[in-house]
């Protein structure tokens, strides 16, 4: 354990009076300090965001030969940065490192993204452009399951929008966002990026503060409501991502063992700890067992342990918290009469393992299909009537994304089509790409990241209309 954490504010280490313990899932125990912020370190860190902006935003080209800096830092030091991932999130080490890679891509997508002013009128009587501004200082709040990439889908398009930011980590996972702080201090200027750690508290006061123009927020849907409201006083503008249950439609005309392989992987990557991770199967009646004995028989076969070790798929939910969930909705849909076709407890010993489950005979209602459980459990729910199916796929809150699985896939393209949600994938799930627009519908987000789309959140739309009468 040490003070090697510092955050970064102004282009400098900042250490904080107080600290908290960041606790590796694999083990249960603290392994290591990070700073907590206090209400003067947030002010400067406001402070140096405001003060490095005029600069930041008139100068396009040493914003983009940055972000490009940035991207091969990433490249570079990826499985160091991946090792902290993986103490402080717990997923295997290489998934930890592909995450850093992918912070690297992302980067270098904007790093390179032209945003072309939009000309839509040029006649004898004017020009009227669209042009994209920079708002100021961002404030980012991120969760803990992907710590860096999420905060990084973020910086990238922020930045190169020409805004500056203070970024705030879960404080499950504060660790490689201050060391991405760190090792951005010598490629950005002093207060482009500030990185500030603590609690929940901190998050409010970042969501109320004077400074920032704009909230983007990922985490879940009770805290995107709060940061909502709290954005609402001062109309600052807000990206929201939020929870979802996305539903995988099985059609008729699958093969049950190669669609199961897939469905799972799309439901159990990183431990079933992904927003638009499959969170419920629907599946025809006459398929049915079969689908849930192949589904049962990846799970049984997943190879769950410690991230560090060699072989490793899955490793343990990140915090307490969250394994008393998965364990509390697992059992609620047990005693309510559904059957663990696999797993079904956690994994004695120390740290939060979880069996990676699957559970059979359960319905919509049952609080494990309702509810967003975020963990390695997964319900399969039987369907005689595909436009039921569809009808109790959309029948949430919850719209972020959804899957449609068939042979035949211009049919499985029609039913995708009917689905209420920000994405609607077609024999696949969680493919996801930098130049695709992100987000949900209804309960799900407000606005998207990604692609243009999510840069121009980062922006307000500005009409320059020069009259040449
Ligand atoms: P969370 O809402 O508990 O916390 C997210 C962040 O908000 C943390 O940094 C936390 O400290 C901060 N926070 C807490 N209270 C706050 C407040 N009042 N004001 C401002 N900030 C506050 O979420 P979590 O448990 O860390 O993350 C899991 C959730 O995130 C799941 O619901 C998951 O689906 C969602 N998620 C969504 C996306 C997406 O892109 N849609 C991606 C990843 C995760």
């Amino acid at each position: 354990m040490s003070d090697k954490y510092a955050m970064t504010i102004d282009g400098a280490a900042v250490r904080a009076p107080d600290t908290f313990g960041v606790v590796d899932p694999a083990t249960g125990e603290v392994a290591e300090r990070a700073p907590e912020a206090s209400r003067a370190q947030l002010d400067a860190a406001m402070a140096a965001g405001q003060a490095a902006y005029p600069a930041w935003r008139s100068d396009e080209a040493a914003r983009r030969k940055a972000l490009l800096a940035a991207a091969d830092v990433m490249f570079a030091r990826a499985e160091e940065i991946g090792h902290i991932i993986t103490l402080e999130q717990g997923k295997p080490l290489s998934d930890a490192t592909m995450e850093v890679v992918g912070a690297g891509v992302w980067l270098k997508y904007y790093a390179e993204l032209e945003v072309p002013v939009e000309v839509i009128q040029d006649d004898d009587s004017a020009r009227v452009e669209i042009v994209r501004r920079p708002m100021g200082v961002v404030a980012a709040i991120t969760p803990w399951n992907y710590p860096l990439l999420l905060g990084v889908w973020k910086l990238a398009p922020a930045l190169l929008a020409g805004n500056t930011m203070v970024l705030k980590p879960s404080p499950f996972t504060p660790l490689s966002s201050l060391k991405l702080g760190e090792v951005l201090r010598d490629v950005l200027p002093p207060g482009v990026l500030n990185v500030v750690s603590g609690g929940d508290r901190l998050g409010a006061w970042m969501t109320a503060h004077e400074v920032p123009r704009k909230i983007s927020f990922t985490g879940s849907v009770a805290t995107g409501k709060r940061v909502a409201a709290a954005a609402a006083d001062d109309l600052k503008r807000v990206t929201l991502e939020l929870g979802g249950n996305d539903p995988a439609i099985l059609l008729d005309d699958v093969d049950p063992e190669a669609v199961a392989a897939r469905v799972f992987g799309g439901a159990f990557q990183n431990n079933g700890q992904v927003c638009s991770a499959i969170k419920r199967v629907y599946v025809p009646a006459a398929l049915y067992g079969d689908v849930v004995d192949a589904l049962a028989e990846q799970a049984l076969a997943a190879r769950v342990g410690n991230g560090r070790d060699e072989g490793v798929q899955y490793g343990p939910v990140n915090n307490r918290p969250q394994y008393e969930r998965v364990g509390e909705l697992v059992a609620d849909a047990l005693a309510g009469g559904a059957r663990a076709a696999a797993g079904g407890a956690p994994i004695r010993g120390p740290g939060y393992f979880f069996e990676p489950t699957i559970i059979a005979d359960v319905a919509d209602g049952a609080r494990i299909v309702d509810e967003e459980q975020f963990g390695p459990a997964l319900p399969v729910i039987k369907y005689t009537d595909l436009d039921e199916a569809i009808d109790r796929a959309n029948g949430t809150h919850f719209g972020l994304s959804g899957s449609v699985w068939g042979t035949d896939a211009d049919r499985a393209a029609d039913v995708a089509a009917r689905l209420e949600c920000g994405t609607a994938w077609v024999n696949t799930h969680l493919a996801l790409g930098p130049n695709q627009p992100f987000g949900g519908f209804k309960w799900s987000g407000v606005g998207v990241e990604n692609g243009p789309w999510g840069l121009y959140g980062f922006t307000e739309m500005q009409v320059v209309h020069r009259s040449k009468q």
